[in-house]
């Protein structure tokens, strides 16, 4: 077979110029059939080679709007030539390479002939030919097409290329977290039936139907009307998102991740400007404050504990509202409903159970608010492009911020998503490592653990104490990631180019429905699976109950107490009571569970009692913070007084704000969820990896744990000493 190679580029980037001086004299004019766009052949001869070369119609992009690029487009996906050398204006770097990655979108093999050299000099551009190379994947030779200067290196390059077949996998930008999941979506869709997979890579389909491209959606139409339709609905639907939360168009969120994308690329020291050269727009002005190597890292520490701050601050009324509201309702099923089983279970199962969960949605929601801020602004995609060079120090990659940042790493995110997102990552070690530590994360679902804890053991700097956790998961995931990589899953770093976004003033409309959108899922899971979860808690938190004999020792104590004096007979009943419920609690199936795992547990600070709420965290984590209501409602030792969960903890005995610290550094480590463990294993490819990450994470959750536990007995005890007074 032949071999072909398509010169393609911008218009005036000298394609022609390179055309001729390659074939000389062979050449062929003609139009492509039925319309009017030229279409130059010639035969390129050199070494015994023999190359026949296309010159496509210069274009800008691959949007089919017109005739050329249409022609273009279809030129590679039909003749599929062995390589397209893409003609790059030097002088004009971020405008032309605007092309060239959406070749390297299509999964066309590409080369950059990176022409105008001398202009580009002339400029007082430097360009690092190796790091752009290195940064894109794909070759790139420098030459001067009007002097012929690198011609040949030029040519070398390609036939090299051709005969080799390096391996290119079509590029992959990631273009933010609502169109990724529409783009997620579509392919799988794609894949399954097949949809016009013989001429274009699934993603490059579905790109095309999210730019609704009129030429795709055509060919998509003939092909398979019930997968178009389907295709187009995701479409629809992604697309009314974006324009109520953002009030623009798909179309506008990819070429603004494109040129975000080109841009980061560039600034990774691919181009020196001369001083005097340099074209600053507002986004880079702004970001040569926010993204300063010094400065950045500073504004973004002070950005996180403003965001604490402000949460904490505002939602302490909204959330005693709501707890309030919980009080109340159990104080009337209290009053209203009938003793026994039915009333146990409303008022601790449910009620002091989720009711504790949803006592946070108020912190969630002033959460999400400032974290939607952040996001819609641009600055989120700031904070993880300075974390890329710490976290390629610890072995994972720049693509791995996004999924660690959505995971919860500023707070209030979610594993699953997270773990979804790492797909940007190409390297399967580095996803691996991602994988296996964005659980570490603070999703939403540990927020509540955090807040009740620290509400009730360190209520005097809540902000603070947050910040510290973050910091503390951060540490932990990093460090971990790089004790995996140099253990279980070696392998090199790749290189990374982050997409850069342009600033953007968000629309308080955009920026409630997104908060909405998330505290409404919040509230849901809440109300279902937690409430499931619980139900099925309470009830083993309940049965089989007190054995016969027992309960009856009971009875014959209350009996003497009320034949004695009265006066102290009620607080003496109630004493008994209390003591009832816990003997109860302890003799159920949770309580024996967790009565049996104490004599490892204490180890770390943990009683039976929230062993049971751990155990139970392995479904949900917000299943801690309903199952220590639901203990602490069915052992109650004060009855009388109805107050939050966070008020009976903090004065029950047995619990110091080490026990709390303790708990927290679990909570923060121990086996992701039940529906991340799920995730990860299909991500991975593999049951193995999710086993793993329930019992690598939960032995270092609890190594952590009793370390911190133990330490700080150690330090009490040895600060009693000298000073004769506890401070635990
Ligand atoms: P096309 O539109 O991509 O086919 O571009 P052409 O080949 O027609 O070139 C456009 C203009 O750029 C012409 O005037 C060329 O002489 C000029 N040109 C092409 N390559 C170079 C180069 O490497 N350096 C300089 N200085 N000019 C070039
Ligand atoms: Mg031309």
């Amino acid at each position: 077979m032949e071999t072909v190679i398509a010169l393609a580029g911008n218009p005036n980037s000298g394609k022609t110029t390179i055309f001729n001086s390659l074939t000389g004299a062979r050449q062929h004019v003609g139009n492509y059939p039925g319309i009017t766009v030229e279409k130059k052949q010639g035969l390129y001869k050199n070494n015994g080679n023999s190359i026949n070369i296309i010159d496509l119609p210069g274009i800008y992009s691959l949007s089919a709007y017109s005739q050329e690029e249409a022609v273009a487009r279809d030129f590679i996906t039909d003749s599929k030539p062995g390589l397209v050398i893409d003609t790059v204006d030097a002088s004009n770097l971020q405008r032309n390479l605007y092309l060239t990655i959406q070749f390297m979108e299509m999964g066309a093999p590409v080369c950059i002939a990176l022409n105008m050299m001398d202009v580009a000099e002339k400029q007082g551009l430097k360009i690092d030919v190796p790091k752009l190379s290195s940064l894109l994947g794909i070759p790139v030779v420098p030459i001067i097409a009007r002097t012929g200067k690198g011609k040949k290196e030029l040519m070398d390059t390609a036939i090299e290329s051709v005969k080799t077949k390096p391996e290119q996998k079509p590029l992959a930008i990631s273009y933010g977290e609502d169109l990724d999941n529409a783009l997620f979506e579509m392919i799988q869709e794609i894949n399954s039936s097949g949809f016009l997979t013989d001429r274009y890579n699934p993603r490059w389909t579905a790109l095309k139907y999210l730019e609704g491209d009129e030429l795709i959606l055509k060919l998509g139409n003939e092909a398979g009307s019930q997968v178009s339709e389907k295709l187009c609905s995701i479409v629809q639907k992604a697309a009314d998102h974006l324009h109520k939360t953002l009030g623009t168009t798909p179309e506008a969120v990819i070429a603004d991740h494109r040129y975000g994308y080109i841009n980061s690329l560039v600034r990774q020291g691919v181009i020196q400007y001369p001083d005097d050269k340099e074209r600053i727009y507002i986004s880079d002005k702004i970001d040569m404050v926010l993204t300063n190597r010094f400065m950045g890292p500073v504004i973004m520490f002070l950005v996180i504990m403003g965001l604490y701050q402000f949460t904490f601050k505002y939602s302490e009324i909204p959330v005693g509202w709501v707890e309030n509201f919980f009080a109340l309702l159990g104080e009337t099923a209290q009053i209203h409903l009938p003793d026994g089983l039915m009333k146990s279970l409303v008022i601790s199962g449910i009620i002091d159970g989720v009711g504790g969960v949803l006592g946070f949605v108020p912190l969630i929601m002033f959460m999400f608010l400032g974290i939607s801020f952040l996001e819609d602004t641009g600055y989120l995609a700031r904070a993880a492009y300075m974390l890329d060079r710490v976290f390629r120090f610890f072995g994972l990659h720049g693509n791995s911020v996004m999924p660690f940042i959505i995971s919860g790493g500023i707070a209030g995110g979610c594993a699953v998503p997270g773990i979804m997102a790492a797909r940007t990552l190409k390297s399967p070690m580095e996803r691996l490592a991602t994988l296996l530590t964005v659980p570490f994360m603070n999703c939403g679902a540990k927020l509540p653990v955090f807040a009740l804890l620290v509400a009730a053991f360190f209520p005097g700097n809540k902000a603070g104490a947050m910040f510290a956790i973050t910091l503390v998961s951060w540490a932990g995931a990093l460090l971990a990631a790089k004790f995996l990589r140099m253990t279980i899953i070696k392998g090199e770093s790749t290189p990374f180019v982050m997409e850069l976004p342009p600033y953007r003033l968000p629309t308080f409309k955009g920026m409630l429905i997104h908060t909405w959108e998330r505290t409404w899922q919040y509230i849901k899971k809440a109300g279902t699976v937690i409430l499931a979860i619980s139900v099925i808690l309470w009830a083993m938190m309940t049965f089989p109950g007190l054995p016969e004999n027992i309960s009856r020792d009971f009875e014959t104590q209350r009996e003497s107490v009320i034949s004695g004096d009265p006066l102290s007979a009620v607080n003496k009943l109630a004493e008994i009571d209390a003591q009832e419920a816990e003997a109860a609690l302890r003799y159920s199936a949770a309580g024996h569970i967790g009565t049996a795992l104490e004599g490892l547990t204490q180890w770390a600070g943990f009683d039976w009692r929230t062993n049971i709420a751990l155990l139970g965290g392995f479904a949900a984590k917000e299943v801690v913070v309903s199952t220590l209501g639901t203990a602490y409602s069915l052992g109650e030792i004060d009855a009388e007084e109805s107050s939050s969960l966070s008020q009976r903890l903090a004065s029950s005995p047995g619990w110091s704000p080490l026990t709390a610290l303790s708990l927290i550094i679990f909570t923060i480590f121990y086996s992701p969820c039940f529906v991340s463990v799920v995730c990860i294993a299909k991500e991975a490819g593999s049951w193995k990896w999710g086993a793993f990450s329930v019992i690598f994470n939960t032995l270092l959750a609890f190594i952590l744990a009793a370390g911190v536990f133990q330490s700080g007995k150690l330090l009490s005890s040895a600060v009693e000493q000298i000073f004769g007074h506890i401070i635990f």
